[in-house]
């Protein structure tokens, strides 16, 4: 039997090895990172001499060149340690680095790719504003034609690797914007680069609820000069590249949500041997059994679901919009259930940090909205099912 989470020899050494950092060297750091809204720029860099930060980008672009399950195991395994740390690699190696390898040409693949995948660059990707995000079509930044080239008005909120510490821009990002005069679902996407005139950090956001350790900032753009070299695939037709990227981002948002429920169940299923009530332990108890039980099997069923998905998806295609809302629909509640159980089985041990549960419930919450809300995901999926009798 095939294994359904490691499909060959090549993704089990890949968990292994990413496991195995995550352990080391992601999780000791992660409660700091998570207190102080610290993003691990120094860390970051070592995914880059791991092949992670281009894992999905071909290899004569300095990329690892593997598929979507290679994405998911890797996101599985960053996120069961840390899964702030692990959002910032996300935007950065699937929102931009992914997104650059299958819309960009071959000139703006030489020029960015080599340095993304180093770790040299950090990347994003910038959809959503202060006045649109579900109604993403609705977005206002504007590209007016200036000679060659064009000059980009507007603001960009909630942008992960927007700035890398409390004062500095992330280096380069893809922007969505609409060309002066277009309609409305013909988007255009352009890269703005660190150092650009006009391009600014309007704020780098604080307080957030979870997922503390990934840096988010609004961005600003004032008669921002783009060369034509920076337009990304023809003008107008990028909505279909944010609509391909949406679903290899929400894959791995779900992936997220799998480490962060693994994790839970480990800590709350030692921890039901290693407690002592009325002279048993907790799992001798049928609440707490619930507790732990439910977990495992939603966990699982979540877990099937990714990997079958992942296994599936074509990198370069579409088409697999209705499963990618609904593995994010699925995964992200059930991981954000599961944490709230674990902390519930710890009792005050798991309402305090000692046992990172707490802060995993917070990051927990964060895939309910980043990457598309739940209520999104059940718009997109009940217009899917629309034109369908039978589900394959
Ligand atoms: C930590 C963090 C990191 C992020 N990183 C990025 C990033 O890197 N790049 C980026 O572009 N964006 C990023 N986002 C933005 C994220 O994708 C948006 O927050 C999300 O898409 C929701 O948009 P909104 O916040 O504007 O909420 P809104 O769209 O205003 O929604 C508010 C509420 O109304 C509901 N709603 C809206 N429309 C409908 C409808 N038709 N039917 C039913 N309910 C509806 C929503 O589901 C939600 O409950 C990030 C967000 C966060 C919090």
């Amino acid at each position: 039997m095939p294994d359904l989470f490691n499909p060959t020899e090549e993704h089990a050494a890949l968990r292994r090895m990413v496991r195995d950092f995550a352990e080391r060297e992601v999780d000791p750091q992660a409660a700091e990172h998570d207190r102080a809204e610290r993003f691990n720029k120094k860390l970051f860099g070592k995914l880059g001499d791991l092949g992670l930060l281009g894992i999905t980008v071909p290899d004569r672009f300095g990329g690892s060149d593997m598929d979507a399950t290679a994405a998911v195991i890797a996101h599985e395994e960053l996120a069961s340690a840390d899964p702030g740390f692990c959002l910032a690699y996300l935007a950065h190696s699937m929102l931009f680095a992914h997104n650059l390898a299958q819309n960009g040409n071959d000139e703006q693949r030489t020029r960015l790719l080599p340095g993304a995948c180093s770790g040299a660059l950090i990347g994003g990707m910038c959809m959503s504003e202060p006045g649109a995000g579900t109604d993403v079509l609705a977005l206002s930044t504007t590209a007016r034609r200036d000679g060659d080239g064009y000059r980009l008005d507007g603001a960009k909120m909630w942008i992960t690797n927007g700035a890398v510490d409390d004062h500095t821009l992330g280096d380069v990002f893809l922007v969505y914007a609409r060309v002066k005069g277009a309609p409305r679902s013909a988007l255009s996407m352009f890269i703005v680069e660190r150092g650009m005139a006009g391009f600014s950090l309007g704020q780098k956001l604080r307080d957030k609820l979870g997922v503390r350790a990934s840096p988010t900032a609004e961005l600003v753009f004032e008669d921002c000069p783009i060369p034509a070299a920076n337009r990304v695939g023809e003008e107008g037709c990028a909505t279909l590249h944010m609509m391909r990227n949406l679903e290899i981002e929400r894959l791995t948002l779900a992936a997220m949500s799998l480490g962060i429920a693994r994790r839970c169940i480990e800590v709350m299923n030692r921890y039901a041997s290693e407690r002592r009530s009325f002279g048993q332990p907790l799992r001798a108890f049928g609440q707490i059994q619930r507790h732990l039980a439910e977990s495992f099997a939603e966990f699982q069923a979540g877990r099937s679901y990714v990997y079958q998905v992942a296994n599936n998806l074509t990198l370069s295609g579409t088409g697999n919009r209705v499963d990618s809302d609904g593995v994010k629909l699925y995964c992200s509640t059930m991981a954000k259930n599961v944490a709230d159980r674990a902390i519930q089985v710890l009792g005050g041990y798991g309402y305090v940090g000692e046992y990172q549960v707490e802060r995993l419930w917070r990051d927990a919450k964060l895939l309910e909205i980043g990457g598309g809300t739940l209520e999104a995901h059940q718009k997109n999926i009940t217009r899917d099912l629309a034109t369908r009798s039978h589900i394959k």
